[in-house]
């Protein structure tokens, strides 16, 4: 199914509540306080639309309860087309296109695509917290640097040197990415073991740093770039995967995020991430990919206010 930017989801709240409600309740309205399946609609001039008692607990809600979209003035139906449209843009946009595009302010946009990334960020509920690879697979790690001061840099605080991300790329699979302070056998481990099975291949570049790492994995091949090698011995091992997700990354940063701060860049890197584990070789379309957002929205109320408040001081 095409995006299309007419349908009444993305111009009216109501129908916008309606559908965050079907992809959020299939099975019909879940309190938030107490889990409890049995709520009555309130109904009536003297309630807003949307709202329901728990039966149980008899705490009033609606679908927004808990989710990123907590407590948000801006109408459900910008919600959902920002989710959308971040949802199916391949290379990442930026505030200032959202902010043309839904008519808010740049403040608004930059905080709507924030809370939005915090939906993307991994979860049970995306499948973004279980380790990738496994017996018989590949998993390709390398470590780029990403920011810097760009051409065109925005004044306001871009990251002011390059900083480190270590990725892990499945071969075929998904990927899990994660901004570190530097890149040390301490850093890059911690990264390894933490969201690799220790079952799989590890596919590397021939830095020192994977010699030992390395032992740990069922199996170990290294490519040594610095001679020219972009296939391994046995001619599997590459990294061309890592490097083509790393592509990704870079592109999209230079394009469209000139200032991003080294606080929010595991952020941006999560925003990539999602993406690519829900890349339409994997089976996603544009919708399937939205859906996967809004299922991540839910539950992570608290974790956005952390990082409301990190923004602010
Ligand atoms: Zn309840």
């Amino acid at each position: 199914m095409a995006f299309d930017i007419t349908n009444p989801i993305y111009n009216d709240a109501d129908k916008a509540r309606i559908h965050l409600e079907q992809q959020l309740w299939p099975e019909g309205p879940v309190c938030p306080h107490c889990a409890s399946q049995h709520a009555t609609a309130l109904e009536g001039k003297a309630h807003r639309k949307g709202l329901y008692q728990c039966n149980s607990c008899r705490e009033q809600f609606s679908v927004m309860v808990g989710t990123v979209f907590e407590r948000s003035k801006i109408g459900l139906h910008k919600w959902v087309l920002a989710t959308h449209l971040m949802a199916a843009s391949k290379k990442g946009m930026s505030a200032k296109q959202i902010e043309r595009m839904l008519g808010v302010t740049y403040k608004t946009a930059w905080f709507m695509m924030h809370r939005i990334r915090e939906a993307m960020s991994p979860s049970d509920n995306n499948e973004g917290t279980d380790p990738i690879g496994g017996a018989g697979k590949v998993v390709e790690a390398d470590e780029t640097f990403v920011g810097g001061k760009a051409k065109n840099a925005h004044k306001s605080k871009p990251i002011p040197t390059k900083q480190p991300v270590v990725a892990l790329v499945e071969r075929g699979g998904k990927a899990r990415a994660k901004h570190v302070a530097d890149v040390t056998a301490k850093t890059v481990r911690e990264v390894l073991v933490t969201h690799a099975s220790r079952k799989s291949e590890l596919n590397t570049d021939d830095a020192l740093i994977y010699y030992w790492l390395g032992k740990e994995f069922a199996k170990h091949q290294s490519v040594n770039h610095s001679a020219g090698e972009y296939v391994g011995k046995d001619g599997a091992a590459t990294t061309n995967t890592a490097e083509s997700f790393f592509a990704l990354i870079k592109r999209g940063m230079m394009g469209t995020f000139h200032s991003v701060s080294e606080a929010h860049l595991q952020r941006y890197v999560d925003e990539f991430v999602f993406r690519w584990n829900h890349r339409i070789a994997l089976g996603c379309d544009d919708h399937t990919r939205a859906n996967a957002i809004v299922k991540g929205a839910a539950g992570k109320r608290l974790t956005y206010r952390r990082t409301n408040e990190a923004a602010n001081a």
